[in-house]
């Protein structure tokens, strides 16, 4: 594994800049990969297939997270959960073992305790979560996290049409409607209104 500023160094060039949310994002992918005994997901071909990561906030430090993990949308290994909250769950499947990371309420509050000297919030919170102590930074728990076929990188399933719309759906997203088989927006979860 990297140390903290390399793996900043390269979430910054990711992310376009530097920020707390960086820095947080680091910080919650190590411990995750620590606790899962993963020393280098970006290491051999084995080591990349282990891990896949959920995330629960589109933020800064989701970049973050896809950096040091490796893990990214388009290989199906980071998937992401948009409950805005800042919290990520680390999934060995070799092993199944998982846990989940979320950073604690109180670690702005107490940010700002620690660099008071500092003017903008940013900056306070950018040097505390450096040093700041794991455990008052994270809240971590092992869980169990239910991964169907589907759910795996490699999974190669069959590819289904929508009766509705007539558009192809992969990884068993289509949903039985009244004996019709339905992609989700024609099932009526559009994000979008046709014009
Ligand atoms: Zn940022
Ligand atoms: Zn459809």
């Amino acid at each position: 594994m990297k140390s903290l500023d390399e793996y900043l160094r390269d979430a910054e060039q990711a992310h376009g800049h530097l920020c707390a949310g960086q820095v947080l994002g680091v910080r919650m992918a190590m411990l995750g990969l620590e606790k899962l005994g993963i020393d280098d997901p970006h290491g051999n071909r084995e080591d990349r297939k282990r891990l896949i990561t959920f995330v629960e906030i589109d933020r800064c430090a989701t970049d973050a997270i896809g950096v040091v993990t490796g893990c990214r949308l388009g290989k199906r290994a980071l998937k992401f959960r948009d409950w805005g909250k800042m919290a990520a769950t680390f999934v060995d499947v070799t092993t199944g073992k998982a846990i989940r990371i979320a950073a604690r309420e109180s670690s702005k509050a107490l940010a700002r305790t620690m660099h008071p000297e500092l003017e903008s919030r940013n900056q306070q919170q950018m040097l505390a979560y450096r040093e700041m102590a794991e455990d008052d930074l994270f809240a971590t728990r092992w869980v169990k996290v239910e991964m169907p076929a589907e759910e795996f990188p490699g999974y190669k399933g069959e590819r289904i049409v929508c009766a509705e719309c007539g558009e192809g759906i992969n990884f068993r997203r289509e949903i039985q409607r009244n004996g019709r088989v339905l992609c989700r927006a024609c099932a009526g979860e559009r994000y979008y209104e046709p014009l």
